[in-house]
């Protein structure tokens, strides 16, 4: 049974739909004001993970993720680019669903902007206050912690003087737990800047208002799961909390689930210190989509994950790896029926699968029980002793764990087409390996271009001849 660690509880719970059968999760997703880096790709990968792991149970999952569109960031970057800010975050909007699909990252169920939801913000940020959770200054609107007693429960953050007035009010979106004071639900527009018409004045909404309004709307009051890296607890997830709770007077979450963060060569990653990566810093390095993925997956999600480009490098390694074992087992000439022994292992790895990612995710655990199956498989072509119909357990495996891992989505779809018998190129091959052991090398070169004009192309190994489709 899956257990996922919960920040909420601070301990590993046994993970079951409200309802047992449709899993609602929310993510917090990308600031689309900058290219999303390989700190940000690892949090969405954990995302993909989890979703998939939750289908691979049989659970129907809608996953929101939200596109934050408008914030401190987004707005300073349009007004320095001279753009709209709508030009401006679509642009990046784009480039970060390109980087998803080239990370083979599941689409979410919606992601929904927060920009094209302004008005449902405007009828919460009015129910709190019509419920005495939020109060107006100037054209601001701000929550007050002290009207909701659970203030810092997921966080710890909890001021001195919680139930006196003596906080201060924050302005900005991020801030540490010590200075934890009431937050803007709404800001009053400042010149230049875009805004839009409210009861309040024109102005704009604060971050966290919208995961709490689009989680509702798109899900329910209660999530089953709400997923983001560690940052986001405090404030970000403390407030979102608080925004929700007080509203419908619900648990707003059951299972919290924080990634920690990515590091590069040991150092927090920043543009200054010139170990900051997007996915395309990357991939003109030459590195390929697959690899990194695979690297981002190297740790457990709880831990820290460093980055280094010599890390890398093993990941490019691996992949191949796998991608040759897959691309090679369908074409080889095995016998028929199956072996005990590649049946008992196949079905060990499928339990210890199961059994290490039920383990609030543990990926470098499946990632080595898919290896550590490929090393028995080759050990046992070696000696002859694969079969065809254990061929084909192995690659169903291979799918099924690829459900959940997406490392090698492509290579398993490439081998499917690939017949894994084919009599009459099976007959063709052993009849010119028997060519060239009589040096009869017309008829063996004969054999070859009969079969390159169907697109049959042979390569001769120490194993024998192997043949694939252009
Ligand atoms: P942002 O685009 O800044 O809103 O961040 C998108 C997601 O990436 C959020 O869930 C962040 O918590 C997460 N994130 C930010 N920095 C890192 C990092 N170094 N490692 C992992 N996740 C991160
Ligand atoms: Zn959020």
């Amino acid at each position: 049974m899956l257990e996922l660690y919960n920040t909420a509880t601070r301990r590993q719970e046994p993970f079951v739909p409200a309802d047992g059968k449709v899993a609602r999760v929310y993510s917090c997703g990308p600031t689309v004001y900058d290219f999303a880096h390989i700190g940000n790709l690892r949090t969405f990968v954990l995302n993909d993970i989890l979703c998939r792991y939750l289908a691979f149970n049989g659970w129907e999952v809608r996953q929101v993720m939200n596109i934050t569109d408008v914030d401190d960031k987004t707005i300073a970057g349009a007004i320095s680019e001279g753009l709209s800010l709508s030009e401006y975050t679509e642009k990046y909007t784009q480039y970060f669903f390109e980087d998803i699909e080239a990370l083979n990252i599941e689409p979410a169920w919606k992601y929904p902007r927060a920009t094209e939801h302004i008005e449902q913000m405007q009828a919460l940020v009015q129910k709190l206050i019509d419920k005495g959770h939020a109060y107006e200054v100037d054209g601001n609107v701000y929550f007050d912690i002290s009207s909701f007693p659970n203030y810092g429960k997921l966080s710890g953050a909890r001021p001195e003087d919680i139930d006196g007035a003596g906080f201060s009010r924050l302005e900005g979106d991020e801030y540490e737990r010590e200075e934890a004071g009431d937050f803007a639900l709404w800001k009053a527009a400042k010149p230049d800047e875009p805004s839009w018409d409210s009861p309040w004045g024109p102005g704009r909404p604060g971050w966290h208002i919208e995961c709490s309004v689009m989680s509702m709307e798109y899900l329910s009051p209660t999530l089953d799961i709400h997923t983001g890296a560690v940052d986001l607890i405090f404030p970000h997830h403390e407030n979102e909390i608080a925004q929700s709770e007080a509203a419908t007077g619900q648990l707003f979450v059951r299972f919290w689930v924080h990634g920690e963060h990515l590091v590069v060569e040991g150092e927090k990653m920043s543009k200054s210190l010139g170990n900051f990566y997007t996915l395309r810093d990357l991939l003109e390095r030459g590195h390929s989509p697959q690899a990194i993925r695979h690297q981002l997956l190297t740790a457990h999600y709880r831990q820290q994950l460093n980055f280094t480009l010599e890390g890398l490098e093993q990941s490019e390694r691996a992949v191949q790896r796998l991608n040759t074992f897959i691309a090679r087992l369908p074409r080889l000439p095995l016998p028929e029926g199956s072996s005990e022994e590649a049946v008992q292992l196949i079905e060990e790895a499928r339990g210890n699968f199961e059994q290490v990612m039920d383990d609030d995710l543990n990926v470098p655990g499946a990632m080595g029980v898919v290896f550590e199956l490929i090393k028995h498989v080759n050990t046992l072509l070696d000696a002859s002793e694969l079969h065809e119909q254990d061929r084909t357990r192995v690659l169903d495996f291979l799918e099924d764990a690829d459900s959940v891992l997406g490392l090698m989505t492509e290579q398993l779809e490439a081998a499917k087409g690939e017949p894994v018998v084919d009599e009459e190129i099976k007959a063709l091959v052993a009849e010119r390996e028997q060519a060239r052991k009589d040096r009869d090398f017309a008829r063996a070169d004969e054999i070859r271009d009969q079969l390159a004009a169907q697109g049959i192309i042979l390569e001769d190994t120490a194993e024998g001849t192997i043949w694939r489709r252009k």
